[in-house]
């Protein structure tokens, strides 16, 4: 017989969403008794939070013990015990240790679990958190050639970290990092990608504290890369810079080899014996030697290219947790994502349930500037605001809430290939109506910068390299300002665009 326990508000998940729902929870309600039920032994908590414009931020991210959470904000208790079951009828969360929890307010910030193709082969891997990094490195140092599959941010770190191992980068789109940067972006990052790196690298904001460290046991690391429908415990996500300070080395001495398919994705995974007895001929990029060389496992691709390889990365985006939610609940899940539905105000379908990060998916009427992208900067966003909704609605005035104004527009720094990278607003022209312009200015290995209009208004923009236009052009996004009579000098290199528009 289990005994329930009672809590105001309970929040799922140890990621950036849902500590940072806790922790606000815990500020704004410091007489409340807050519950973060995790799944993950060890938590994220953001650190040094600063903004660099009004929309674009920068923070760290340490993986802290769930003790420190609590010694921090005392009246969050933090139980590493996963959820199996929500009866949101009752409003009670069954969990794996046989404890039975209620709520008032809920919110789910249960992340996503990595796609992986050929999910549960021994030589396919997918990266996730702290721990799948940990698998990744034992492979790798003992790899001369993976296969990586995917054309996202998690890919574009691989293909330009890794030294000293061959790379096939198979990806489905014309042009690498297509989900951040579009093809001339990319054709300005090919030289960079394939040259040699000598020495320090330079000027880059790298601010992750991640530990591997001995609580973190390689037998959950295996399993976890089993991934959702093998049943497994993530942890957490890692976020923009987890792949700083960790070694990505194998055997081979060149430093960088990278090969591209385009246009292609993974048609099979074949072993030695599948390749042999069907007399399959394996390729090999011009220059790279395959002479005598046999290989753990092979990848035939769509376009009919079999490359063998030590083992395969699938890098190929994430399915939000959501099943152990929907069974038994009237959640609206998004069709094409598979996010757990949210208004304006981070609530789900389901009544007393919010829900925030890569687990949602954001439902409401959003701003012509915003879109949502499962990313570090708004699993921070959307947790801190639905603490703010979930405070609102215990005390009866949740419709005067209106939404955080990080909404307004869509603000994202990283680095890709050393250089930094700015994406503001519809960046990609996303789901722009044809008539829109774009404007562009290269300086070969130095920056790129893309500038969408429409109507002479500014909706996007493209920031690769130290350019310092990435405050001006925020508020020409946010302010709307006719540019039709600027057009012409707007990217003109040799005019102050600060000045211009002060
Ligand atoms: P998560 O961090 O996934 O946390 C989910 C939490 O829920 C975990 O603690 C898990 O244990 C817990 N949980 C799940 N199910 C249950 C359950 N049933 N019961 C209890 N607990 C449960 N973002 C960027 O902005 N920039 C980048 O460059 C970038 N690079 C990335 C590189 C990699 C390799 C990866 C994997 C992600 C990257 N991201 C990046 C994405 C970013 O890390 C995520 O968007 C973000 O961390 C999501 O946070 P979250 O809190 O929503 O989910």
């Amino acid at each position: 017989m289990t005994s329930e326990m009672h809590f105001q508000f309970v929040v799922i998940g140890g990621g950036i969403a849902g500590v940072t729902c806790a922790e606000t929870l815990s500020h704004l309600n410091p007489d409340e008794k807050i519950l973060l039920l995790t799944a993950s032994p060890l938590i994220k908590a953001v650190t040094n939070f600063r903004k660099v414009t009004k929309t674009l931020e920068e923070f760290d991210v340490e993986e802290r013990s769930m003790f420190d959470l609590h010694a921090q904000c005392p009246n969050v208790i933090v139980a590493h015990d996963r959820v199996m079951k929500l009866d949101s009828a009752e409003r009670i969360l069954h969990t794996s240790t046989q404890k039975q929890y209620s709520y008032e307010k809920l919110c789910i910030c249960a992340g996503g679990s990595p796609k992986i193709i050929a999910e549960g082969h021994p030589h396919v891997i997918g990266i996730r958190d702290t721990e799948t990094v940990k698998v990744f490195q034992e492979k790798l140092s003992n790899a001369s050639r993976i296969v990586l599959v995917g054309n996202g941010g998690i890919a574009t770190e691989l293909a330009y970290e890794i030294n000293g191992c061959e790379v096939i980068w198979a990806i489905k789109d014309d042009a690498i990092t297509h989900t951040f940067i579009d093809k001339g972006a990319s054709q300005f990052f090919a030289p960079i990608m394939s040259k040699e790196k000598h020495g320090e690298r330079k000027g880059l904001v790298k601010r992750v504290k991640y530990r591997l460290d001995d609580d973190v046991k390689t037998e959950t690391a295996v399993k976890a890369t089993k991934g959702r429908k093998g049943g497994s415990v993530t942890g957490s996500a890692l976020g923009p810079d987890w792949a700083e300070g960790i070694p990505m080395h194998g055997v081979i001495e060149e430093s960088h080899r990278v090969h591209v398919e385009k246009c292609v994705e993974v048609k099979r995974v074949l072993s030695l014996n599948e390749i042999e007895s069907n007399s399959l001929s394996t390729c090999c990029p011009p220059l790279w030697d395959d002479s005598n060389r046999d290989w753990p496992v092979y990848i035939e691709l769509t376009n009919g290219h079999i490359y063998g390889c030590d083992f395969v990365v699938s890098a190929t985006g994430v399915n939000p947790n959501v099943d152990i939610f929907t069974s038994g609940n009237k959640f609206d899940v998004d069709a094409a994502d598979g996010g757990i539905i949210v208004n304006e105000h981070m609530q789900t379908s389901v009544s007393h349930v919010y829900a925030a990060g890569d687990v949602c998916h954001a439902g409401w009427q959003t701003s012509p500037y915003w879109l949502q992208m499962r990313l570090w900067c708004q699993a921070r966003q959307m947790g801190a605001f639905a603490s703010h909704c979930m405070t609102a609605d215990v005390h009866g005035h949740l419709e005067e809430i209106s939404q955080d104004f990080c909404f307004e527009m869509f603000a994202h720094v990283t680095r890709f290939f050393d250089f930094k990278v700015v994406l503001l607003g519809k960046f990609n022209a996303q789901g722009m109506e044809k008539d829109h312009e774009l404007l562009v200015r290269v300086t070969e290995g130095q920056e790129y910068v893309k500038v969408v209009l429409q109507d002479g208004r500014m909706h996007g923009a493209l920031l690769i390299g130290e350019t310092d236009l990435e405050e001006t052009f925020e508020n020409l996004i946010l302010n709307q300002m006719d540019l039709t009579p600027f057009k012409d000098n707007l990217l003109d290199p040799n005019i102050d665009i600060e000045d211009y528009f002060d």
